[in-house]
């Protein structure tokens, strides 16, 4: 099923890429702890899936058929362009490697990150380098990564959805 392959190759909307939380019922909380995956609270006390998922393993779900309905709903652009066969399962795969090899060249233009809370999500990490060390700028190349990354992201995966988190 061309949808589920780009998917299984993606995991972007699950590990931190494009969000930082998932919204969550109290129900669907209640399920994912018993099944021992991370919460967090948010600052209005509900309980919410933070991204990097702790349900995602590699790019594969492991909660998949009991996922939240947060989860179920959402579509990045690239998924609608591949369901109104705007784009072949090729190339959607291609895009897919393409984000995933972007992302690859940032991290390795990221310095490290030793803080205990810091992120497991490469973009989270690097929105945070970016944003809250002025005495420590990213160097050039850094930087270079980061913008052509949060663009590859903008035009292929949120688009009209636009940024978030
Ligand atoms: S970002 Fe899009 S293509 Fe990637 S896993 Fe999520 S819905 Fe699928």
């Amino acid at each position: 099923m061309p949808l589920s392959t780009l998917c299984l190759r993606c995991g972007m909307c699950c590990d931190g890429s494009l969000f930082t939380h998932v919204s969550l019922q109290p129900d669907e909380a209640t399920a994912l702890h018993r099944r021992g995956v991370p919460l967090s609270r948010r600052e209005d006390g509900t309980q919410a899936l933070a991204q990097h998922c702790g349900a995602l393993e590699g790019r594969t779900c492991t909660v998949y058929s009991d996922r939240p309905a947060s989860c179920r709903r959402y579509h990045c652009q690239l998924f609608a362009a591949l369901a109104e066969q705007e784009v072949s399962l090729e190339e959607a795969l291609g895009v897919v490697d393409q984000a995933h090899a972007l992302r690859a060249t940032l991290e390795r233009e990221l310095p490290g990150d030793v803080t205990p809370d810091a992120p497991r999500s490469v973009m989270q990490r690097a929105r945070r380098a970016a944003q809250a060390h002025p005495a420590r700028p990213l160097s050039q190349r850094a930087q270079d990564a980061y913008a052509n990354t949060e663009a590859f992201l903008d035009k292929h995966f949120r688009g009209r959805f636009g940024r978030r988190g």
